[in-house]
């Protein structure tokens, strides 16, 4: 039997729930019963009713299903699938920054590892970071650890003081702005999508700044039909199926290998064995899980 039908079978007889994020190979996001961004998926999995989740993304994203959902077994299919800019945050220095600024709210992406959420006052995606940020009492905010994300907010949010970490995700920095000028002469009736991850001057020159649910939204509604896409190339997969009408390009073909440990063979062996088991220590979950909840609770409107 396949590998694919062979997944599909165990799914069906275990009480199991595969999420994938949208920069998942195409292999894997036809085979997870949800496809999302990490708050998507985040809500989801806080959604869902079954014991065991495999969490086709990087760790960063299955830990914080893991703190959310401390009664469900999220599994990730390759430990080692991590993200490099989660761990750019020293939690040293994290540290002595807070006790030099004790009046500053600490606002944590969600691409950030446990030990970084539990500094935290409130955890954020790509999707509500602006709003994460609006929505606090503090005058002084530090951002972390995206410096492209930090200094996006920053553009919107003009009565606070907002310090951003020197952190950066190298598969959306490598996006460069000349590469997206060549295919905007190539094509330039496209409109020009980027992700906040992206540097300020490829912000600048994009019709629309969006998270990958946000971008998915822009290819339903634009009468366009051409768009240049400015994040990890795999998104193309997501939108070709699903907004199957119009040509997509992806200037320098960004590629997250971290993403890509998570194979289909290592999903079924996931399905098989159930493991291996996303584990966080109980104290950091216990101080990681209130600024996550916070983030959860706001992308409801609570
Ligand atoms: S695309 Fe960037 S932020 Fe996302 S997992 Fe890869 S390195 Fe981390």
């Amino acid at each position: 039997m396949s590998t694919q039908r062979e997944i599909k079978r165990l799914k069906g007889e275990k009480d199991i729930v595969i999420v994938a994020h949208n920069y998942q190979m195409g292999d894997i996001q036809d085979i997870a019963d949800f496809v999302g961004d990490s708050f998507g998926l985040a809500q989801k999995v806080n959604e869902l009713e079954v014991s065991n989740v495999v969490f086709c993304g990087v760790d960063f994203m299955a830990e914080s299903a893991a703190i959310l959902n401390p009664d469900k077994r999220v599994i990730l299919p390759d430990l080692k699938a991590e993200c490099p800019m989660a761990e750019m945050v020293d939690i040293g220095d994290l540290r002595s920054y807070k006790e030099k600024n004790p009046e500053a709210a600490v606002v944590s992406y969600v691409n950030t590892n446990a030990e970084t959420k539990a500094e935290s006052d409130i955890c954020c995606t790509s999707s509500n970071a602006v709003k994460v940020v609006k929505s606090l009492d503090n005058e002084k905010v530090l951002f972390l650890p995206d410096k492209n994300l930090g200094n996006y907010i920053k553009r919107f949010v003009h009565d606070k003081q907002v310090e951003v970490w020197e952190g950066y995700c190298a598969t959306h920095d490598n996006i460069l702005p000349e590469e997206v000028r060549r295919s905007m002469e190539e094509h330039p009736e496209a409109e020009v999508v980027v992700h906040p991850e992206c540097r300020p001057e490829v912000v600048d020159i994009a019709d629309y700044v969006e998270s990958t649910a946000g971008i998915l939204e822009r290819a339903k509604k634009t009468a366009s039909d051409e768009m240049i896409i400015g994040t990890e190339k795999e998104m193309g997969y997501r939108l070709e199926k699903e907004v199957p009408d119009k040509e997509y390009y992806f200037p320098g073909n960004p590629t997250c290998q971290n993403m890509k440990k998570i194979t289909p063979e290592k999903v079924l062996n996931s399905l098989k064995s159930l493991s291996p088991k996303v584990k966080v220590e109980e104290d950091i979950a216990e101080r990681a899980r209130r600024p996550l909840q916070k983030m959860v609770d706001l992308g409801r409107g609570k």
